[in-house]
């Protein structure tokens, strides 16, 4: 099987003339219909919001796109607060979901009347000399142990510096509730990229259920509660892509199963996803400018890395088209590399494809979330630009790509 690029090697070719190789290519079409997909997965619940993790893309023409569909912001850090401010996500548009916080990020939080998501039981204090606490506040939560579904172990909470334990949870929802909090959330992040749509439904049985818990000891009112994100896409050209339908529906039964009977009929259900909301709508495009033959094959990109870092650390698979040769036979077998002085550079290693010449447009799929955002000046190479493609055809450039005078700007001479 094969992934099909949603650019042909015109429009790249078109791109590239007016804006160089390699670039990072989004596609509006694709990202709003699935924004419009997520809601209506959800429209069950009248407070429904997704808070789009900014983490994975902070580029503001995309934030303001997902805006335009009903999205909010889930910032974690000062520049991301800012960024969201700047594109009109004001008051409870915004959540601040970070951790190890640092005082002046709490306060521009609080003064954008976002809603703070505590990471720990010390921030209750924190917050409290900082600025007081506000009347909607949410805590995050980690069961520990080993997270699992249908006994397929997914992830390693009990490792994570994420989160409350149970019992502190339930002191900070007291406490809280003594400082003057009214309306209380619950959020947690238990596994990451999860190929499955019983993880949001799993969770939430789990949240709702603490929910009840705690309305019932602390009576504090739980107005809502954020499953955050996890929810994966397939980066392999094969396999189980996630219905995000059946996802929303497994969330609404687990809602009828525990919030109703408890009389809890108007909780409303965040999400923060930041991968599914947005990694199958990008490319990295790059140009093959070198070929190598030594024990193995190598055709040499002119991105690398730092454009995309996710092959370099986690080892992740990024599919890969040769533009123009998306039919023809996969009988050469490559590693593709960047120019870094680090061998991890490769965004495919033992890669079966058409035969490539120089010159040739090589699409790197799935590069919407996590992909530009997590990368790095390493070796003086300077990031890639963003292009946003529209629905009709025409482009518009979203990000320029960095210069040497951008990588000087820090330095003191
Ligand atoms: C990274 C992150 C997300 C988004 O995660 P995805 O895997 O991209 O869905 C959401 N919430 C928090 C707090 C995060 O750190």
């Amino acid at each position: 099987m094969s992934k099909i690029p949603f650019i042909t090697k015109e429009k790249a070719e078109e791109i590239a003339s007016a804006f160089p190789t390699p670039y990072h290519v989004y596609d509006e079409k694709g990202i709003s219909e699935n924004a419009d997909r997520v809601s209506s997965a959800f429209s069950w619940n009248p407070g429904y919001r997704e808070y789009f993790a900014v983490k994975a893309m902070p580029t503001p023409a995309v934030l303001k796109l997902l805006k335009s569909h009903g999205c909010g912001a889930d910032c974690a850090s000062m520049a991301e607060l800012l960024l969201a401010e700047k594109c009109g996500f004001s008051g409870s548009e915004i959540m601040f979901s970070s951790n190890n916080t640092p005082d002046e990020e709490f306060v521009k939080a609080y003064d954008l009347g976002a809603i703070i998501n505590l990471d720990d039981i010390t921030h209750i204090d924190v917050l409290n000399r900082l600025c007081g606490i506000p009347e909607t506040i949410c805590c995050r939560y980690n069961p520990g142990g080993i997270y699992s579904v249908s006994n397929h172990i997914m992830d390693n909470p009990g490792d994570a510096k994420y989160g409350m334990t149970r019992p502190q949870i339930f002191e900070a929802f007291a406490r809280l509730k003594a400082l003057g909090a009214k309306k209380f959330g619950i959020h947690a992040f238990l596994a990451s990229n999860t190929l499955t749509d019983y993880y949001y439904p799993q969770l939430a049985e789990q949240l709702f259920t603490l929910a009840r818990d705690l309305q019932y000891e602390t009576g504090a009112q739980v107005a809502f509660i954020n499953l955050s994100g996890g929810v994966g896409v397939n980066y392999q050209p094969d396999g189980y892509v996630n219905d995000i339908l059946k996802i929303g529906e497994g969330v609404r039964q687990a809602y009828e199963k525990i919030l109703l009977p408890a009389g809890m009929t108007d909780v409303a259900v965040f999400t923060e996803m930041g991968r599914f909301m947005l990694a199958p709508y990008g490319h990295l495009i790059t140009r093959a400018i070198r070929e190598k033959h030594i024990y193995k094959e190598y055709i040499g990109v002119d991105a690398s890395a730092c454009d995309l870092m996710r092959p370099a650390i986690y080892g992740a698979y990024h599919h890969i088209t040769v533009l123009g040769k998306e039919d023809a036979v996969h009988d050469h077998v490559y590693d593709v590399a960047g120019s870094l002085c680090e061998n991890n550079d490769k965004f495919a290693i033992d890669r079966s494809l058409p035969e490539i010449e120089t010159g040739d447009l090589l699409c790197v799929h799935d590069t919407g979330a996590h992909g530009r955002a997590m990368g790095y000046n390493y070796n003086g190479k300077l990031r890639s630009g963003e292009v946003l493609l529209h629905p009709d055809g025409t482009f518009s450039v979203i990000r320029r790509r960095e210069t040497v005078d951008d990588y000087f700007a820090t330095i003191i001479w």
